[in-house]
């Protein structure tokens, strides 16, 4: 008998920060195609609450990301007739399930969460950590559990984000007494976190160190000639060392011939393979990924605001419906 659980749902987004990334393509935008293909019932939300959090200050940051983040979904291939794009904001049940989640989680175990941790230190909070920072997995628990989606495509740094979904959802299912929420499953890529061209462990819009999918040949040129390698591998003869050189880690994550790449290791492990002469390589395997982007991103053009406008009214009453769910399910009063 199929459960609750079976369903092929898929919900996933991105905070508008900034236009996207090679680490978002890496790490589950290209899942998000697949389980498009797959005929999964798909849901990208741009979570602009989310991006609020760290961002109340600069509104006007957020507003111009908007219509990129849209540009850039269109340029990869995600298709509204098949996949719902919405605005968090603009479905203002996610909010109350927020609010109500909140009752079930501690401050504490926001505290621990091992994301929030390594954000603080990389925002440089200190102690003034706006709460609603502090509390922005409560609210990707409601945008998971507000369309029951079973599966989420995304990048490992959200996997304690799904840990607390999942923790939810069983307390609402508990205290409802019936299964109301599916347990909702993270689904990882092949590579879970593309380092940042300078080095650090993650490639990302607030640390300023990724390559845009919409950059030109020139930007990402410049990029890659600009990335950290091995500091020890000073002349071409040298041994290099693969692991920790980001030239190899963007090679395994967008060079399609693996035995080519092998080689290429093998061979710099050994001394004799430049820098110069990997990042080449490298240059030509990002082109040959971004230039149907390019061409695509060039022909659709599709009204942003009626894409968000047409997925947001799909979206909120979903929203809606599993809000009164949850709502029954926690014996709250309804007037
Ligand atoms: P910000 O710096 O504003 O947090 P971000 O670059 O981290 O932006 P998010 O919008 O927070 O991007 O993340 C959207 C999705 O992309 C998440 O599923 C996240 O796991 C994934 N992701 C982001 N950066 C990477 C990366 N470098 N490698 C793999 N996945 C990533
Ligand atoms: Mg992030």
């Amino acid at each position: 008998m199929s459960t609750i659980n079976d369903t092929k749902i898929a919900l996933t987004g991105d905070r508008p920060t900034g236009p996207l990334h090679l680490g978002h393509y890496a790490g589950t935008l290209q899942n998000r195609i697949r389980l498009q293909e797959e005929g999964y019932r798909c849901f990208v939300m741009i979570a602009d609450m989310q991006a609020y959090t760290d961002n109340a200050y600069n509104t006007a940051k957020i507003t111009a990301a908007i219509p990129q983040v849209v540009s850039d979904y269109l340029a990869i291939g995600l298709d509204p007739s098949r996949t719902t794009i919405f605005l968090q904001s603009a479905v203002p049940e996610l909010a109350e399930l927020t609010m109500l989640y909140m009752n079930f989680v501690t401050v504490s175990s926001l505290e621990r969460n091992p994301t929030i941790r390594e954000e603080l230190k990389t925002r440089n909070f200190e102690r003034d950590v706006p709460s609603g920072f502090l509390c922005y997995p409560v609210s990707q628990a409601a945008d998971i559990t507000a369309f029951k989606a079973t599966c989420v495509p995304v990048g490992d740094d959200q996997l304690p984000m799904i840990e607390l979904a999942q923790e939810i959802a069983r307390k609402v299912n508990r205290v409802g007494g019936r299964d109301i929420l599916p347990t909702p499953k993270g689904l990882l890529s092949k590579v879970t976190r593309l380092p940042g061209i300078d080095g650090k462990a993650k490639a990302s819009k607030s640390l300023g160190n990724a390559i845009f999918l919409s950059d030109s040949q020139q930007e990402v040129r410049d990029k890659v000639m600009a990335m950290y390698t091995d500091p020890n591998h000073v002349r071409v003869n040298d041994p290099g060392q693969v692991e920790g050189n980001v030239v190899f880690s963007y090679l395994d994550a967008f060079e399609p011939d693996v035995g080519k790449v092998e080689d290429m290791k093998r061979r710099y492990r050994a001394g004799g393979l430049g820098d110069v002469a990997i990042k080449r390589e490298l240059i030509s395997a990002l082109e040959a990924f971004l230039v149907p982007i390019r061409s695509q991103r060039e022909a659709s053009n599709i009204n942003f605001r009626d894409i968000i406008n047409e997925g947001t009214r799909t979206a909120r009453k979903i929203a809606a419906e599993t809000t009164a769910d949850v709502k029954d399910a926690l014996g709250v009063f309804r007037a």
